[in-house]
């Protein structure tokens, strides 16, 4: 197995709140692994501290071994890990062309001219509504299209590991369908790998390879989806009893 991000015994704490309680997870080479859990257990602090938008208190955030402790949030992209923020946070007075062209704005690998082009084509392939909103303001969008835009954006710099956090929140049944399959097309296509955070653990265990359970900053169970799914703790606690 080919480890590209190894996350060791994290510490993160606002003020006396402490979010991560010591927390080690991995992301091997071409994986999905999903983290589970409920409002307020550390799934979107995680992310952040793995993107360096907030900082940590101790432990290692490393990316094929190297320490991340010094690099600063906007280079992390360089190194190729993107973030998809929870809540969408696309720029509601841009155009969808807009808002992607600034994925990774300023940063030394920003693609440009035809690259960028044949990127947003890629974009515009696996989600061809945004090809035909492409002029349209990104604040006049429904939900389930802002954050078709924010995933697009977050792809423009081609990363090779993409932080999703809580990609379906708040999306109708049909939008939800819509974003899981091409977070597997992304995955598969693409070679991407994904940590994606999710409350939907049914439809995150459908498509990853491996599970973290995240309660309350700490990780008290792991394992593979289909283990996890056998779990009857799991099962009444995150998959509804069935
Ligand atoms: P949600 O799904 O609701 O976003 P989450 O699993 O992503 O939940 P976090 O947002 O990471 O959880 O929050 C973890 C804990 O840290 C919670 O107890 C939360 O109240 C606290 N917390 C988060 N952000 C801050 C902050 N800026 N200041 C103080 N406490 C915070």
């Amino acid at each position: 197995m080919d480890l590209l991000l190894a996350i060791q015994n994290l510490n993160v704490s606002y003020g006396a709140v402490q979010a991560l309680k010591g927390i080690s997870l991995e992301l091997n080479r071409g994986n999905i692994v999903a983290v589970l859990g409920s409002n307020g257990a550390g799934k979107t602090t995680l992310l952040k501290a793995i993107s360096g938008l907030i900082p940590i208190r101790s432990g290692n955030v490393l990316l094929k071994g190297k320490n991340l402790a010094t690099i600063l949030p906007y280079q992390r992209i360089v190194y190729g890990i993107s973030h998809v923020p929870e809540g969408r946070r696309v720029f509601a007075t841009l155009t969808v062309d807009e808002n992607l062209n600034l994925g990774g704005y300023g940063v030394r690998n920003q693609p440009m001219g035809k690259e960028m082009n044949k990127i947003k084509e890629w974009i515009f392939e696996l989600f061809p509504i945004l090809k035909e909103r492409r002029r349209q303001l990104a604040g006049t969008l429904s939900g389930g299209e802002q954050q078709m835009l924010a995933i697009g954006r977050g792809l423009i710099c081609k990363p090779q590991i993409l932080l999703m956090d809580e990609p379906s929140l708040g999306l109708a049944p049909i939008i939800v369908q819509e974003i899981f399959r091409v977070i597997r097309q992304i995955h598969q296509e693409e070679k991407v790998s994904i940590l994606l955070v999710e409350q939907n653990a049914r439809k995150a265990l459908s498509i990853s390879n491996y599970a973290y359970i995240l309660e309350t900053g700490k990780i008290p169970v792991q394992g593979k989806p289909e283990d996890l799914k056998n779990d009857e703790r799991i099962r009444a606690a995150y998959l509804g009893g069935n």
